[in-house]
């Protein structure tokens, strides 16, 4: 028998901005399965913490490893309701740097942030698609980034593969509807580990955001879970930069 609660699995989600998202959409009842590529420690010590939730451990780079990581999240509680491909990679690359941008950065960032979301999606649309019979449809949830919309960002490569997963947010929302709807969220600089030292992007912020301030991760937690609680939006890329789009 399937669980009353609404499960949730959360791609890189032992640390940073998927941490937060695990714990805002657990805090609003979904079982969460947390995810990792290295921090099953971490990865078991926050499930213990959320209940109900569980970790699995998965290399995104690997198909084999998509695919079982899909598998085994729907079969803990039978069910799957939210994805929420957050995992990402980024590689920090002045644009006018051709030779520091090898084709095994593009490939590899590829992979990670446009390939595998992709897949994931692929093998959970026939659980995600399960959700809708239950009278609420599926919900797919992309971090993206506002380099992805903007001409900014780590390198040129990442900013290409945000666009890309943009654009791939579009197109599968209008395949998949309407069973499961697809939007993504493009955050523009979060305070996290990753970011720690960009002084710079910083006082960007700081200096010339309406907001004057970067991201905290429970920002862009909140901003998921609002397009996770619509029954309605999807093909929405929601920008969540603190308004720095706007100077
Ligand atoms: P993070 O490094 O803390 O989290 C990234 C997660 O991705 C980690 O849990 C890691 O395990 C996972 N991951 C990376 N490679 C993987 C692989 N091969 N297999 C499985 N998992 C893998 O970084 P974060 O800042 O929390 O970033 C989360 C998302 O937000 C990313 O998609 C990133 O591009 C996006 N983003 C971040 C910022 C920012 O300023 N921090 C801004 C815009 C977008």
């Amino acid at each position: 028998m399937q669980p009353p609660f609404p499960v949730a699995l959360v791609t890189g989600s032992t640390s940073g901005i998927g941490a937060a998202i695990a714990r805002r959409l657990s805090g609003e009842g979904y079982a969460v399965i947390l995810h990792s590529r290295s921090s099953a420690e971490a990865g078991h010590a926050l499930a213990a913490e959320l209940g109900p939730a569980a970790y699995i451990q998965a290399d995104l780079a690997h198909d084999a490893d998509r695919v079982m990581l899909v598998r085994e999240a729907v079969a803990l509680w039978g069910r799957l309701d939210v994805l929420v491909n957050n995992a990402g990679i980024s590689r920090v690359i002045p644009h006018a740097d051709f030779a520091a941008a090898t084709p095994a950065v593009w490939q590899e960032l590829y992979e990670i942030n446009v390939v595998a979301p992709f897949r994931l999606v692929g093998e959970a649309e026939s659980a995600l698609r399960a959700a809708a019979q239950r009278g609420r449809p599926g919900c797919v949830v992309n971090i993206s980034s506002h380099a992805g919309i903007r001409p900014k960002g780590a390198s040129i490569p990442y900013a290409a593969t945000k666009a890309a997963l943009n654009h791939v947010t579009r197109l599968l929302a209008l395949s998949l509807s309407p069973d499961i709807r697809v939007n993504a969220v493009a955050p523009g600089l979060v305070d996290t580990a990753l970011t720690a030292d960009w002084t710079a992007a910083q006082q960007l912020w700081r200096e010339r955001s309406p907001m004057r301030r970067a991201a905290s991760p429970d920002d862009i937690a909140q901003a998921v879970a609002m397009l996770v609680g619509s029954d309605y939006i999807t093909g929405e890329i929601l920008l969540a930069d603190g308004g720095l789009n706007l100077t």
